[in-house]
């Protein structure tokens, strides 16, 4: 590890050392003077006088460096190959939240109900779709999700053109989202959802069984996870789940309410309360996570986790299964909230597998 050869020279002690840190951050600073010298003075100006930046532009200034600082410790390291490919994944993927927002929550299920969808023939729908996307039969759910956003995003191109195909997609999508069969099916997906209204007093959708004379609460068998000695039971999402949950934030850093980073307040400046009387003050550390999710969202992991580090960098330390302060203090409270550390943990494990 010691022996890793980086880029501009230096060594990999230097990264324990000021002097190193200060040659690498000149490099940095001389490549961004290069590649877009706009973007340079902005950060020039805002380093010359930090406290006279607005909190927006110190957002923004961070999201525009992101895939600048990604290049540039891309090729540090000589894993530009890697971060190219990374990027490429995110991109592959995108169709899905594209589809899933534009087609599958604002068109197909506006307006039907429960009952409707239950009505509609699913299975006989699905193998039309198999027919027209050409899919092998038995092809895994999150394969079919995605060959069926890159068919929609296509015949969307050309909606008259397509308008049959664009009604069985369509009709799919409703018996897929709303009906409980169609939730079976695509459950371990992430398309055919909309976010469901919260429950505070049924957070945990436990069932009530008797076994032995004695009442007990437990999850739904397809809920279970098998315990294997002392290994975790829960892997966290992967890239797929993390995108999901990236492109469901709204970014709210950009109306300045993002209240995941700096609590929810009432009128009077306090900070609500949750009804558990839990006081929601969002992120301890302030982190900018919006900024995160929104880089993330791009495709730039290494960019979201820069972010990350700029008010938490031991973030190993955080995220899935650590804390959720920041989840509980989001903008959404009256349905489901995005997932932040699912998001923050995915990113930072991205960034190791490099
Ligand atoms: S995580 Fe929630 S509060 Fe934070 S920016 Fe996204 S939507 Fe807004």
């Amino acid at each position: 590890m010691t022996n890793l050869v980086l880029q501009h020279g230096l060594s990999f002690a230097d990264l324990y050392d000021r002097d190193g840190l200060v040659r690498l951050d000149r490099a940095f600073v001389a490549r961004l003077a290069e590649t877009d010298v706009g973007l340079h003075d902005r950060l020039m100006t805002a380093r010359r006088d930090p406290e006279a930046i607005e909190r927006l532009e110190d957002s923004n200034l961070l999201v525009d460096l992101a895939p600048h600082l990604e290049d540039f410790v891309g090729g540090l390291f000589g894993i530009e190959s890697e971060v190219r490919e990374l990027q490429a994944r995110h991109h592959e993927l995108a169709p899905l939240y594209s589809v899933k927002r534009l087609f599958v929550q604002r068109r197909a299920v506006k307006g039907v109900k429960e009952a409707d969808a239950v009505a509609i023939d699913g299975p006989g729908l699905a193998r039309d779709l198999d027919r027209l996307m050409g899919a092998p039969p038995g092809e895994p759910i999150p394969q079919w999700e995605r060959r069926y956003a890159e068919h929609v995003a296509d015949w969307l191109e050309n909606e008259a053109g397509n308008a049959e195909a664009l009604d069985i997609a369509q009709r799919y999508a409703a018996w897929a989202t709303l009906s409980p069969e169609g939730g079976r099916k695509h459950r371990r997906g992430v398309l055919f959802k909309v976010p469901h209204r919260l429950d505070m007093h049924h957070l945990v959708p436990v069932e009530t069984v008797e076994r032995d004379g004695v009442t007990m609460l437990r999850l739904p068998e397809d809920d279970w996870r098998r315990r294997d000695g002392f290994a975790l039971t829960d892997r966290g999402t992967d890239l797929t789940g993390a995108l999901d949950q990236a492109n469901y934030c709204i970014w709210c850093h950009n109306q300045g309410k993002d209240s995941c980073s700096k609590g929810l307040k009432e009128k009077d400046g306090a900070f609500k309360k949750s009804v558990f009387g839990v006081t929601l003050a969002g992120c301890p550390l302030e982190e900018k996570i919006s900024e995160m999710n929104l880089v993330k969202a791009r495709g730039n992991s290494l960019g979201a986790l820069a972010i990350v580090a700029v008010d938490n960098p031991i973030c190993a330390a955080t995220g899935h299964r650590i804390c959720n302060d920041c989840m509980k203090a989001c903008i959404y409270q009256r349905q489901e909230p995005v997932d932040i550390p699912q998001i923050e943990t995915r990113t930072l494990k991205d960034v190791l597998a490099l």
